[in-house]
């Protein structure tokens, strides 16, 4: 079986019904997405589809030919009508006449825009080629990993004729580019009777005359790549089991604890963020006999390694004998000799134009007996690369099982991932935001400046958890951010900042989820109003709870963190004008700010040699989507300065010496200030948000 929990046939999806009413373009929507919804069929962003479809032509009366083909980026599975390039094929056949060879096949690249019809301005990928040449209305090119386990056996053509016959051809690796456009033509000339072809450590090429057809053919060979390995591959997946699997909750308490280590490690250039995944096919490999030689051997789809790097970084740990401490210790050494070996690969491999070398840093760390850890520039990029060696797993457990594996060469590999064309891709990505990377916790997070805090940090690029007492708000509040900024960048946790094992539970959590923590905005708060001969002990204790012992709760997590970390670190408390400036009828709420206060100033002091930072926002009449400011507080206030609760936003925008309201936002603007490297070399302050009030001036 080639992964127990994906041994099941794909379905034929295909509905008449619905694609009948279909123009061609549309069919091949239709098809694209339906192929790209199951990851067994092709990766995320893998593969591409294509149709050529006879269009008016908006120069002249004639009808042309229109090669319709996924353009560059984007992925089949989700691609809208808009993620095609269209290209006239009588100009793409022209361009065989300006070939020159093999050393210049990337500047045919130059000339694809000049083939566009329509005005289309989606580009048309390195792939483009790979189609056009392909005599055939309908081209599928996918990445499944039952046929890519064909394709990197090490006797693949072998495989390929004794599995499918000559329904599938093959062809050896060649890169993607011109010449394979003109391989695969010479290849259908030669071969009108197959249906498709497998390319060497690569994947699937399948046509067909129309998009049911070509779609159908796809299915249909996977499906039957899929029961053939059922049917030979039965020997234990990479050699057996030699090592145990630790329970769940042992897996993510080690998970905790190497992953802020690496992070700190390897975020010395470029702030990394985490995944961590011990689903059962990672399981199966990371407890193997043959785990580290297989790992060693490197993946071989080039979708695959660009987003996991050749190969994987195998922790030393032991489930046997599991002692992370014995880990944590030799982890730099480790880290280091990848990034030494990396480099040796770069000078081995380089050619006189190659691009400067990439961050050395491994993307993928495999943990014997506790899972797999990725780190990449943001979250969704550590997931998706994850997921793509959960792709390569797959691959390894088919070829390996029936076969040797073979990993791409080594020059080859390089070849790609300093390829001037992906070179230029990534020149073309938009500059990371100011937050891009950091991860943040934000306490109150469901309230309205918590809320509004985790907002600003989240467009600023930050991955954020929140954090708060209120669970059906904070369901709301992170089901609203994710709607705004994609889920795979909020997380939220139920927290009572009062209660010590909670608090604990939540960082860690924190740590698993997006692998480390940079920032930690308290913010959780409470207020209460009476005098002082009606204070009980009761609310005395619950304004010091909240406001003083459940800051000191939630910095010390966050310290204990940063330490380990070893990537400096930022706090802000959201404290309250009352913090410095005494006010009628709330000494259990002033003397908790004031405490909260001098709190944030000690703490500076203990975090300024490892680059902690604590700062401190006061705020002032907050009303609006406040939490604090509702019932029987508000009304409180209101009596005390007699006027009604309408009154009291007045009053208070009244009595600042600006005359304005202060809103969420303001204060979470502040943060953001504090929070980011704009206030680089502030550390124990504090920032009114006040509207001004004199009062309240700090020197
Ligand atoms: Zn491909």
């Amino acid at each position: 079986m080639l992964d127990k929990n994906q041994g099941a046939r794909l379905a034929n999806l295909w509905d008449d019904a619905k694609a009948s009413a279909m123009s061609e373009p549309e069919r091949l929507l239709y098809r694209s997405n339906l192929l790209g919804s199951d990851k067994r069929i092709t990766n995320y962003g893998g593969g591409n589809t294509s149709a050529k479809v006879i269009e008016k032509d908006p120069l002249g009366a004639g009808n042309v030919e229109v090669l319709w083909v996924k353009g560059s980026g984007g992925d089949v599975g989700t691609i809208k009508m808009d993620g095609f390039a269209t290209l006239y094929m009588d100009k793409l056949n022209a361009l065989k006449g300006l070939y020159r060879g093999l050393e210049h096949e990337d500047e045919m690249v130059g000339y694809l825009p000049h083939c566009t019809f329509n005005l289309n301005p989606r580009a048309a990928s390195i792939d483009t080629p790979l189609h056009a040449y392909v005599p055939k209305k309908h081209v599928d090119h996918m990445h499944p990993d039952a046929i890519i386990a064909i394709a990197a056996a090490k006797n693949s053509r072998e495989l390929t004729q004794q599995i499918f016959g000559d329904d599938i051809g093959w062809l050896p690796w060649k890169r993607p580019g011109y010449e394979l456009g003109l391989w695969l033509e010479k290849f259908c000339l030669e071969n009108p009777g197959a249906r498709g072809l497998v390319l060497e450590s690569h994947g699937l090429f399948t046509w067909g005359d129309t998009a049911k057809e070509c779609y159908e053919t796809t299915v249909e060979i996977i499906n039957k790549a899929i029961a053939w390995f059922e049917g030979n591959n039965t020997a234990p997946a990479f050699g057996g089991a030699v090592k145990p699997v630790l329970a769940p909750a042992e897996r993510r308490a080690v998970a905790e604890k190497l992953m802020p280590v690496i992070r700190g490690m390897i975020s010395k250039d470029e702030k990394k963020v985490g995944h961590f995944d011990d689903s059962s096919a990672v399981l199966d490999f990371v407890t193997a006999k043959d785990l580290a030689p297989l790992a060693a051997l490197g993946t071989s789809c080039p979708d695959h390694f660009l987003r996991t790097k050749i190969r994987p970084l195998v922790v030393d740990f032991d489930p046997a004998n599991p002692d992370v401490d014995k880990t944590l210790a030799g982890l730099d050494e480790a880290v280091a000799a990848y990034r030494a070996d990396y480099a040796a690969y770069y000078e081995r491999c380089k050619r006189a134009n190659s691009p400067a070398m990439r961050d050395p840093n491994a993307v993928v760390y495999l943990v014997p007996g506790v899972g797999m850890i990725t780190f990449a520039k943001d979250k969704a990029t550590a997931r998706i690369s994850g997921e793509f060696y959960v792709n390569a797993i797959n691959v390894m457990r088919g070829a390996s099982g029936v076969s040797d594996y073979v990993g791409l060469p080594e020059q080859e590999a390089f070849d790609i991932e300093y390829w001037l064309l992906e070179e230029a891709k990534l020149q073309r990505m938009p500059k990371p935001k100011s937050l891009a990377g950091r991860i943040a916790l934000v306490t109150g997070g469901a309230g309205g400046i918590g809320k509004a805090t985790a907002n600003r940090l989240m467009a600023e690029g930050a991955c954020v958890v929140l954090a708060d007492i209120d669970e059906a708000a904070l369901a709301e509040a992170q089901s609203e951010l994710a709607g705004r900024y994609g889920k795979d960048v909020v997380r939220s946790v139920t927290m009572n900042v009062t209660d010590e094992a909670l608090v604990a539970k939540s960082f860690a959590d924190t740590l698993v989820e997006f692998g480390g923590l940079d920032i930690l905005v308290s913010n959780a708060g409470l207020a209460s109003s009476a005098v002082i001969e009606d204070t009980t002990l009761e609310l005395w204790n619950k304004n010091i709870g909240i406001l003083a012992t459940g800051y000191f709760l939630v910095s010390r997590e966050a310290f204990r963190i940063f330490r380990r970390q070893k990537a400096g670190g930022n706090v802000v408390f959201v404290a309250s004008k009352n913090g410095l400036a005494a006010s009628p009828g709330a000494s259990a709420y002033c003397t908790a700010k004031a405490a909260e206060i001098h709190l944030a100033r000690c703490l500076a002091l203990e975090g300024a040699s490892e680059q902690i930072r604590v700062n401190v926002v006061n705020p002032d009449a907050v009303l609006r989507g406040s939490k604090i400011w509702t019932g029987e507080w508000k009304e409180q206030r209101a009596a005390i300065y007699k006027t009604d609760t309408e009154g009291l936003e007045a009053l208070y925008r009244e009595r600042s010496m600006l005359k304005l309201s202060v809103f969420p936002e303001d204060i979470a603007e502040a943060i953001y200030f504090l929070a980011s490297d704009m206030s680089a070399k502030s550390t124990g302050n504090i920032v009114n948000v006040d509207a001004g009030n004199a009062q309240s001036f700090t020197r």
